[in-house]
């Protein structure tokens, strides 16, 4: 159980940013408002994640780091809709088989809270707020060869302060802070209002962005079983300065999930070509609303990918809320 463990931690988790992701997912699963990220040397050495969420209760601890326990779905039928970022109980169980890791937490009704070390079991009593506190230690500590693969602390470093930056931007109710060696090396503060999203995108991606973009709003005439749009597309999309054109800004959330997707980029890309003519790259944010049945997310270990069931479908909405701010003639 342990090799499948490390076999399952090969997939999941290719650098400190990859520990950071899954730990980010299960903070905002838990209900977090603040989520603070301690590391030093890039990741490598350490990487702390704390929340303010529900907690975990003491006789869930030693659970938690087993292998497919979760306590967020109790069925098949519940994959099909699958609300929480996490939910195969794969995370912990894996990064404490190549790791030194340790839980901290405490629920409201705990009198103090309990600390469960990876790797010994032993359970003891700590103190802290209500909220969980997890400590991964010298990543890939026993597979050499795989940390040589890592990149200096500075580029490690960057990747898990991209991780951070992916989930602030779908979450501007919650609080980010990342430290690197004792130093802040970044913070959101939680946006509320009506305008939270777009003071999240300012904040996190710059003025710059949002005066460079303009807001996308799409809704498909077909609708869901329960009267909704089965598809919604919102949030920002421009064309950055040519000398600034990255296609690191670029950004596409499915269902509140961070995705990378050809679909949806070249959906993007087309309602542009007008006026990119291959030049430029545009820029945007991208949050689609996608009936959960006609989406898969499981279909890849990090859920970075996800499988649409009619996928022209989803290239046109997005095609259409981009052009639509932009009010370009449609094709
Ligand atoms: P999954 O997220 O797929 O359920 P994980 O291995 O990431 O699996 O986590 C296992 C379980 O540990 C979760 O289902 C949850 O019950 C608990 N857990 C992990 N992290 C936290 C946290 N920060 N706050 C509360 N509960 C947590
Ligand atoms: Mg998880």
């Amino acid at each position: 159980d342990e090799l499948i463990s490390q076999i399952a931690a090969g997939e999941v988790v290719e650098r400190p940013a990859s520990v950071v992701r899954e730990l980010l997912d299960n903070a905002l699963d838990a209900g977090a408002s603040q989520i603070t990220l301690r590391l030093s040397a890039g990741g490598v050495r350490l990487i702390l994640v704390e929340d303010d969420g529900l907690g975990i209760p003491r006789e869930e601890l030693p659970v938690a780091l087993r292998r497919h326990a979760t306590s967020k779905i109790a069925s098949l039928q519940d994959l099909e809709s699958v609300g929480t970022m996490g939910f195969r109980g794969e995370a912990l169980a894996a990064i404490n088989s190549i790791a030194d890791m340790s839980l901290l937490s405490r629920t409201e009704s705990d009198p103090h809270a309990w600390q469960l070390d990876g790797r010994s079991g032993e359970l003891k009593p700590a103190a802290r707020a209500r909220g969980t506190s997890v400590e991964v230690r010298e990543l890939f500590y026993a597979t050499p060869a795989r940390r040589k693969f890592l990149k200096t602390d500075a580029t490690e470093l960057a990747h898990c302060v991209e991780a951070v930056r992916r989930h602030a931007l779908v979450r501007p109710d919650v609080g980010f802070a990342v430290w690197h060696e004792g130093k802040l090396v970044e913070q959101w503060r939680a946006c509320s209002g009506e305008n939270a999203q777009d003071q999240r995108l300012a904040d996190v991606l710059g003025e710059e962005f949002i005066r460079k973009s303009v807001a996308v709003y799409y809704e498909s005439a077909a609708l869901r079983e329960d009267g909704s749009p089965s598809i919604k597309v919102w949030g920002r999309a421009g064309i950055a300065d040519a000398a600034r054109a990255r296609a690191d800004l670029q950004f596409a959330y499915v269902n509140g999930r961070y995705v990378r997707d050809k679909v949806i980029s070249h959906g993007a890309r087309s309602a542009y070509d007008d006026v990119l003519h291959g030049q430029r790259q545009p820029v945007y944010a991208l949050y689609l609303d996608v009936d959960p049945a006609r989406v898969d997310v499981n279909v890849h270990p990090t859920k970075i990918e996800v499988r649409f069931r009619d996928s022209r479908e989803v290239h046109q909405a997005v095609r259409h809320g981009a052009e639509n701010a932009l009010a370009l003639p449609r094709a």
